[in-house]
């Protein structure tokens, strides 16, 4: 990986990167293997190059067309609560935006199928896991609401943009067992949340207020 170059504050990004970690460990981020996928994937190559001395600020960024690439706080957490300390097969990421979520979860999951609604914001995220050589990432360009039945069941999804409510379409593609992690709401009044499949419908717990876009129908090029 890019572990040698410089950023703008003249610091290799592994050390920026080792910073970060230290930072999220703080702040309650207890899973290992995260932490160690997180000291490696290089964010900065995930932002436009005027932002990439930011990259490893613990802040959302810019990303176009009006997205953000999440703060690496927020996809701590995600990827935590969705993997539980477990080995999952198969996982549906909705809201690809910049790649880097996708990116962080790939190397701690046998298979991810990423859906973004934007075609260049996807285009840009597919020459960066070729870049990675992140060979177990399926990118796709759809609307996410309507998850990917034809490969469904899933072990776990990840939404990266909110809805209003849970998506029942989505819980429908879990297997039981499955997790879903997402935020919900409008605005600012969001949660995370913890969707869990059961035998005869789903139990959910909220984990923490959040802010993130709104997931939107359809697609766009
Ligand atoms: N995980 C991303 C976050 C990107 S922001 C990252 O780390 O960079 C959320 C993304 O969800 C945006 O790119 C937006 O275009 C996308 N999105 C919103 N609604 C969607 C939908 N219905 N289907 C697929 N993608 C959607």
């Amino acid at each position: 990986m890019i572990a040698h170059s410089q950023n703008g504050q003249g610091m290799t990004s592994e050390r920026t990167r080792e910073r970060l970690v230290r930072q999220l460990r703080d702040e309650g981020i207890r899973d290992e293997r995260v932490l160690q996928v997180m000291s490696q994937v290089p964010r900065h190559i995930f932002v436009d190059e005027a932002l990439a001395s930011r990259a490893y600020e613990n802040t959302a960024l810019p990303i176009g067309r009006s997205q953000t690439i999440s703060q690496p706080y927020i996809v701590a957490r995600m990827t935590e609560a969705l993997l539980e300390g477990e080995n999952l097969d198969k996982v549906l990421e909705v809201g690809t935006g910049s790649g880097y979520q996708t990116a962080v979860l790939a190397p701690l999951v046998r298979r991810i199928y990423t859906v973004e609604r934007i075609a260049t914001l996807l285009e840009q995220a597919k020459q960066r896991f070729r870049l990675l050589k992140l060979r177990n990432i399926h990118p796709k360009h759809s609307d996410g609401g309507l998850g990917l039945p034809e490969f469904s069941p899933f072990d776990g999804i990840i939404v990266t943009a909110a809805p209003e409510g849970i998506p029942r379409t989505l819980v429908e593609q879990l297997r039981p067992g499955g997790r879903m992690i997402l935020p919900i709401g409008q605005g600012d009044v969001q949660a995370l949340v913890k969707v869990t499949r059961t035998a005869r419908g789903y139990d959910t717990e909220m984990l923490e207020p959040v802010r993130f876009v709104p997931l939107l129908g359809g697609t766009e090029t």
